[in-house]
């Protein structure tokens, strides 16, 4: 048999992503990072100009924490995956911004994921080719951390229907989680996706009584720009620790409305400009 029969799957998810004019993966070498969190807080700052569409997909599997973070789960009641004829249906959070996530698939938000490889892939193909979205200017996807069966599923699937734009990668300036991302690094340029760029998360922490920066994790604060010297990759600049941002998530509150003048808001800005 030839090995190059296509999987007929491949062309539904390229026909139904075809009206979205950029797909971006979320990447990240390990958990807690950061990664649902860039995901959220890029989605509310797109979604600022009323002119653009904007959907975010949760494909984080092993932690899909994205309803939270946008208010899409009250009181930690899931909230219900609605379908129609023609497929899945996301949630609006606002006319402009649209969410879809694994989350919504278990029977209460305490159920661990213990499902085989060969269903999370099945669920993998359905989220991507049966999510009926308008037509999107971003999807923002969220993916598994590392480079784990699914994670390299997500990313060789939607490369291979030719669908990716690029890939932000998240880390924290921990030695630990900067070598992690050097596997994400070399895994991406090992199957060609695109590196948009590099965020350093939780880059030192500021005060909000005093003022005072301190580098929480010294002597790796900089160690994110580092690394695009090395691989010679964007750097797209730091986001500093901010117990407001993490409130805010928790809540499902857009922190960039809420703190418009906060240094996180204003690098976010400045990232988000450069896609
Ligand atoms: P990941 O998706 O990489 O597993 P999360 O986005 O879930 O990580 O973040 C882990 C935790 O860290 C969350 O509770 C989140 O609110 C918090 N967090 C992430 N970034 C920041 C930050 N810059 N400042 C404060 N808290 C943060």
């Amino acid at each position: 048999q030839s090995k190059n029969i296509e999987d007929p799957d491949i062309q539904l998810i390229k026909d139904n992503l075809s009206n979205i004019k950029n797909k971006v993966l979320v990447l990240s070498g390990k958990g807690g990072v950061g990664k649902s969190t860039f995901s959220t807080l890029l989605s509310f700052l797109l979604s600022s100009d009323p002119d653009m569409n904007i959907g975010l997909l949760d494909l984080d599997i092993t932690g899909p924490s994205i309803p939270k973070m946008i208010g899409t789960m009250n009181d930690n009641n899931n909230a219900q995956l609605h379908s129609s004829n023609n497929g899945l249906i996301p949630h609006y959070i606002q006319d402009n911004f649209a969410s879809i996530s694994i989350q919504y698939l278990l029977p209460s938000v305490d159920q661990p994921i213990i499902w085989k490889s060969s269903k999370k892939e099945q669920i993998i193909k359905k989220f991507l080719k049966d999510t009926q979205w308008s037509d999107l200017d971003f999807l923002i996807i969220d993916t598994p951390p590392g480079t784990s069966d699914e994670h390299i599923f997500i990313n060789k699937l939607l490369n291979k229907t030719k669908s990716i734009t690029g890939a932000i990668i998240i880390t924290t300036p921990q030695e630990v989680a900067l070598n992690d991302v050097r596997k994400e690094i070399n895994f991406c340029q090992k199957v060609n996706i695109n590196i948009l760029g590099l965020v350093e998360n939780m880059s030192g922490f500021v005060c909000n009584n005093c003022n005072k920066s301190t580098d929480i994790f010294k002597p790796t604060t900089g160690g994110g720009k580092a690394l695009c010297e090395e691989f010679n990759i964007p750097y797209w600049g730091k986001l500093p620790i901010d117990p407001r941002l993490g409130i805010c998530c928790d809540q499902g509150e857009s922190f960039i409305d809420t703190f418009p003048d906060s240094d996180a808001t204003k690098s976010l800005i400045k990232m988000g400009d450069l896609l």
